[in-house]
């Protein structure tokens, strides 16, 4: 990419998560210098899990971090949806095995940052600790400095610029999650979707390339509990009720090839999240202010794609900042390359969730059935380029 030409500002980015750092490692790689604010003092060693679809995987590449990548997280082979005895429904191949040219990459998302901001260069400069409002900048910084509002599903950039879209959709579900080593199960690619009748989803797949060199699966998992089902414990506090909360949910599963109880129980931290999200918006931006990542547009962890898109936001803006005469050719390329893309997904998301959830009813035969066309339906749109 050559640098942009004659821009005379830089480019503010608010927020130091998975699309902020990524944009800052593009743009200071070409030259584009970058100020980028970060409310935490370091980077955050929360967070266990994610997936990186191969879009975003090719961003990364641009980077540099094919090798690190590689030798971090796991290539997925595949998702493999079994009911809760563990029995094989349908498997969907992912990644370099179903035709793309980079691989679907998990891998623990502290990891992740820290290998991306590893390769930010020295046109970066970081201001950790800095919690960015709008009188963090004065007006005429304003007025000519690109700014990217990448902080995040509470976005005060987003709050600033359209403050009546705040609003949250809910996907009626808890996500409870958890991480821990376990004897390597399956063929140490595999991402399980279990599926309960009661409503209750387990997702689990191996986030760590060393862990797999040494025989064993370092397990990402997520259960999906509907919120009529869930009960709110403070992780703090009441860590042991929470796990026994969970295992209770699932007393009756039993794999073969994963220890449920195991997983569940020895797992050293826990998250209770809630499924949300907002409405697509049909701009992202004003004046030269611009959201990526879950600012733009947080979308439910359905389709393994939250990450995805912030990476793949960064690097189409970085291309586009590079590329335009000024920033606001730039955010306007941005915009139309990215906005019906990421609202498809966003709907797609909405869309699984609801399938996924009335497949319960259905005999195994149609439920396979269904699981075919959801997949299909699901690549078609968040594959689309039109
Ligand atoms: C600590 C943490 C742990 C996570 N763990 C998981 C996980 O285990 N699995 C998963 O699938 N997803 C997880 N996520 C969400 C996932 O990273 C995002 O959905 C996705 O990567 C989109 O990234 P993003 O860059 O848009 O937003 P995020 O990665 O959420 O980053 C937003 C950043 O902006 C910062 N910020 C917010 N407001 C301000 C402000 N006013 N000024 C300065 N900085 C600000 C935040 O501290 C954060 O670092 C986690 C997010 C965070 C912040």
């Amino acid at each position: 990419m050559a640098a942009i030409s004659d821009c005379s500002g830089k480019v503010v980015i608010i927020g130091a998560g998975i699309g902020g750092v990524t944009l800052a490692a593009l743009l200071s790689s070409s030259g584009v210098k970058c100020d980028i604010y970060e409310q935490r003092t370091t980077f955050s060693e929360d967070g266990f899990g994610l997936n990186i679809q191969p879009e975003a995987v090719s961003v990364l590449y641009r980077l540099g971090l094919a090798d690190k990548l590689n030798s971090c997280g796991i290539q997925t082979r595949v998702h493999r949806y079994v009911d809760h005895s563990g029995n094989l429904l349908f498997e969907e191949v992912r990644g370099i095995e179903a035709g793309f040219d980079t691989p679907q990459v998990s891998i623990s998302r502290s990891e992740l940052h820290n290998l991306i901001f590893s390769n930010v260069k020295t046109n970066a400069a970081f201001h950790f600790g800095k919690k960015f409002s709008t009188d963090t900048l004065c007006q005429a910084e304003w007025a000519k400095n690109l700014i990217v509002g990448a902080d995040g599903i509470h976005s005060a950039m987003r709050q600033n610029l359209f403050p009546d879209s705040m609003q949250l959709n809910s996907g009626t579900m808890t996500l409870w999650r958890g991480m821990t080593p376990m004897p390597k199960f399956l063929d140490g690619r595999t991402m399980i979707i279990a599926n309960g009748d009661d409503g209750i989803r387990l997702i689990a797949y191996p986030v760590s390339k060393p862990h797999d060199l040494r025989g064993e699966s370092l397990i990402n998992w997520v259960l999906l509990v509907p919120i009529s089902l869930d009960k709110p414990f403070d992780i703090t506090t009441h860590r042991v009720q929470a796990t026994n909360f969970l295992l209770g949910l699932i007393k009756d599963w039993h794999f073969d090839w994963l220890n449920l109880q195991t997983l569940i129980s020895t797992s050293k931290t826990l998250m209770r999240t809630s499924m949300v999200d907002r409405n697509p918006l049909d701009k992202w931006s004003h004046d030269q202010c611009v959201l990526i990542g879950d600012a733009a547009h947080p979308m439910f962890p359905i389709g393994a794609n939250g990450a995805t898109q912030s990476i793949i936001d960064a690097g189409t803006l970085a291309t586009a900042i590079c590329e335009s005469p000024d920033f606001k050719t730039a955010i306007a390329k941005f915009e139309q390359i990215r906005i019906p893309a990421v609202s498809r997904i966003v709907k797609a998301n909405r869309e699984m969730n609801l399938r996924e959830l009335a497949s319960q009813a259905l005999s195994p035969q149609e439920r396979v059935q269904e699981l075919v066309i959801t997949t299909a339906n699901y690549k078609a749109e968040t594959t689309r380029t039109n």
